[in-house]
């Protein structure tokens, strides 16, 4: 049976010159799966991927793979005896070197005869582009020769910092799902460090989101989407509109008319996370089409309604133009609300 706590970091604490990095930050992750650390520049991800590294020492805390302590009181395994693989922004191969060899740097004499290379390179499907040099591949060819350095060694877990930033918008798309599905194939732990909310849905089995040093929430994609912790992680993870309203027995009443809420939804004056698809238009005298935008696979409009402006999601071309005077109705499941005070 595969281990729940495979990868478990607890508690971390790391000040630098009296900046707090991290602020009792943890996360856990089950064997062979992936989690993505989301949140804005500057929150702690990099430092909490390099306290799992080894390559940081926290103030505090501890982190564990395969219930092996690698960081604790006054317990510290270096970052080479770790057996955890990193892969960078850039791909950081050696020019000089063929695809082979840079696979090969880092790896004994015993695992480069055991044939370790040809395996890591097989494992990214890569083996015959092996003599090439890093200039005569494509950007998303080189990422995957930077994970098979990574893989050579056959590390416990894998941990990406931000590894597409480097690449045009299509590869990305292309390069992050073929590393998905690869890592899953060979059944890989990992973590990915990325302030992008998309690519953290994709590649994240589950996601942590962090905000100022710590995990505000831990969650598979779609309930951080659909529930997020707090408003603040609701805007982060995808667009919202954030209604003001007041609820009664899990129903509010807002700009919208009245909203159901989810089971755990609070009673007296509320804010309601409306997720703009949730939301539909149809001619009528309740709100103004303010603006429109279409962008291929669907369009969105702001409607004024009231003081209000909410956005709105269509999956089709624009069907009203500003101006327009439009109902707009909420046709999605039960939404999360916040107590006002939050
Ligand atoms: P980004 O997405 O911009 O890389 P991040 O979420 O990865 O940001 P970190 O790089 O972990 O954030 O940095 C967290 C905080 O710690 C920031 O305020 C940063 O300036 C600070 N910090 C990180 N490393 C150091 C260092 N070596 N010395 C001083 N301050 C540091």
């Amino acid at each position: 049976m595969s281990d729940s706590r495979f990868l478990v970091a607890e508690g971390v604490r790391k000040t630098f010159d009296g900046t707090t990095a991290l602020d009792d930050a943890g996360v856990q992750v089950a064997e062979g799966t992936s989690l993505a650390l989301l949140g804005p520049s500057g929150c702690g991800k990099t430092t909490l991927l390099r306290v799992i590294a080894g390559l940081e020492t926290p103030d505090h805390g501890t982190v564990s793979v395969g219930r092996e302590v690698l960081t604790g009181f006054c317990h510290h395994v270096p970052a080479e005896r770790r057996r955890v693989g990193m892969v960078f922004q850039d791909a950081a191969l050696f020019p000089h070197l063929s695809v082979a060899r840079n696979v090969a740097y880092g790896l004994s004499r015993q695992e480069v005869a055991a044939g370790r290379v040809q395996e890591a390179l097989e494992m990214v499907d890569l083996a015959h582009l092996a003599q090439r040099r890093p200039h005569e591949l494509s950007g998303g060819q080189g990422q995957r020769v930077a994970l098979a350095r990574a893989l050579a060694p056959r590390p416990r877990i894998l941990l990406f910092d931000e590894p597409f930033t480097g690449l045009d918008t299509a590869l990305r798309v292309k390069v992050r799902t073929e590393i998905h599905a690869l890592l899953r194939q060979v059944g890989m732990t990992s973590v990915f460090v990325t302030h992008d909310q998309e690519e953290a849905f994709v590649l994240g089995d589950r996601v942590a989101v962090m905000r100022d040093g710590r995990v505000r929430q831990e969650g598979t994609p779609a309930e951080v989407y659909a529930r997020p912790a707090d408003p603040w992680v609701a805007r982060f993870v995808g667009e919202a509109n954030l209604l003001p309203g007041r609820s009664d027995h899990r129903v509010a009443s807002t700009v919208l008319g009245r909203v159901p809420l989810g089971a755990d939804g609070p009673d007296g004056d509320v804010t309601v996370l409306v997720r703009p698809e949730h939301l539909d238009l149809a001619p009528g005298a309740g709100g103004t089409v303010t603006d429109v935008a279409f962008y291929g696979h669907d369009s969105s409009y702001t409607v004024r309604v009231g003081d209000q402006a909410l956005l709105v999601r269509a999956a089709a071309a624009p069907r009203f133009r500003i101006g327009d005077e439009v109902d707009v109705r909420f046709g999605g499941p039960a939404a999360t609300a916040y107590a006002s005070s939050h």
